[in-house]
């Protein structure tokens, strides 16, 4: 077997323990004689699984008991529609553009009321977070929104927006367990869960109660109102049953490694590693301010496209996968997410050197 390192940007990789605990469960999940794949998700041995994911991941966020925990599908975009049907009261929301998922979710809700771009970084593709100090919030904005790590770009919040008393409501799919997080700071947190912790297609909302309404539109449909989620306890059908239950392992696999604060030291050790050599590399350059700097996501370029697709080509051969950058930015991006060992960090820094002694 030949695991390779893995620096996808999703979906992208996962602690092998929970791979090899997910094989030996396959065809017989806890003496059930069953897959987890082929269960009644009525049943009693998986309402465990879903109510132990959850507890799990409120023991780890610390989520107060007045927040909803919902394991819904349609991946982190399908909430771009779902945020604005569900929290608009007085149709208005406010957006803090810094990035195509902070982009895609204002085109999105701009079809069920008034979407306003307070502050964007379009202007110099995205490479950094604009100062949110003191922000043109609307009077009457039923929600601020957030993207608040930027998966493509690699920038990332280190100081959330001034949101004047408004309610904020984050997309957290790249970075979420990546560092502890103050979830009362928040009206609603979302996150696709293949970036740091699963399979694609399940999307978690961590909602606060009072945001959960139930006089809405009539065209909200059934599946996309957070109330319906609410009251059946994320399985008012059949919810993606496989998905969760590995996100579940995953949880408990952050927990064995001390919880969020030390998931933090071990990212932070991580990204130090990359940012400290593409700092004083002399064909190597990070693409983002320093002070916005993600600890996930991190695009370089060497300024040469056939140089840059050279270091791919290599890259790859040497068991280093996913490093091309997004088409938008172009040359490389290492994503370090969680399962990402410091030993990979530390061979692809090795091989970055190596490449650049070979090629000045
Ligand atoms: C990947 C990603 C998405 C899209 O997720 P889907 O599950 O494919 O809809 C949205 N936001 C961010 C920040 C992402 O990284």
């Amino acid at each position: 077997m030949a695991r390779v390192y893995n620096f996808s940007a999703g979906p992208s990789i996962l602690p092998e323990v929970v791979l090899k605990q997910a094989a030996e469960e396959m065809l017989d999940y806890k003496g059930s004689g069953q897959s987890v794949m082929e269960m009644s998700h009525r049943s009693k041995v998986y309402d465990d699984i879903i109510k132990e994911a959850e507890k799990d991941l409120r023991d780890l966020m610390n989520i107060p008991d007045n927040y909803k925990v919902l394991f819904l599908q349609g991946g982190a975009s399908q909430q771009f529609a779902a945020i604005p049907m569900n929290l608009m009261k007085n149709g208005v929301a406010d957006f803090i553009v810094t990035g195509q998922w902070a982009k895609k979710a204002y085109q999105e809700a701009k079809k069920y009321g008034k979407a306003n771009v307070l502050a964007s970084s379009e202007d110099k593709t995205y490479s950094y977070i604009p100062d949110c100090s003191d922000l043109p919030i609307s009077e009457d904005a039923d929600y601020v929104y957030i993207c608040h790590n930027n998966t493509i770009y690699g920038t990332t919040y280190k100081k959330l927006p001034n949101t004047k008393g408004k309610i904020l409501v984050a997309d957290m799919s790249s970075d979420i367990l990546s560092q502890p997080v103050n979830v009362e700071d928040y009206g609603l947190i979302f996150f696709g869960v293949q970036k740091n912790v699963g399979p694609a297609g399940v999307v978690v909302v961590i909602v606060r109660e009072d945001l959960v309404r139930d006089d809405l539109p009539e065209y909200v449909p059934t599946m996309l109102k957070y109330k319906t989620q609410v009251d059946a306890e994320s399985l008012y059908n059949t919810p993606p049953c496989y998905g969760i239950y590995i996100c579940g392992l995953v949880f408990k696999w952050v927990k064995s490694m001390g919880g969020l604060k030390a998931m933090q030291a071990h990212n932070e050790k991580k990204a130090k590693i990359l940012y400290d050599f593409l700092d004083q590399s002399k064909m190597f350059k990070g693409t983002v301010v320093k002070e916005d700097r993600s600890l996930m996501n991190v695009p370089f370029v060497t300024g040469n496209d056939e140089l840059d697709a050279k270091f791919v080509k290599e890259a790859t051969a040497a068991g280093f996968v996913n490093l091309k950058g997004h088409r938008s930015v172009g040359g490389m991006r290492a994503s370090i997410y969680n399962a990402m060992p410091i030993e990979g960090v530390e061979k692809l820094v090795e091989f970055m050197k190596k490449f650049e002694e070979e090629n000045m």
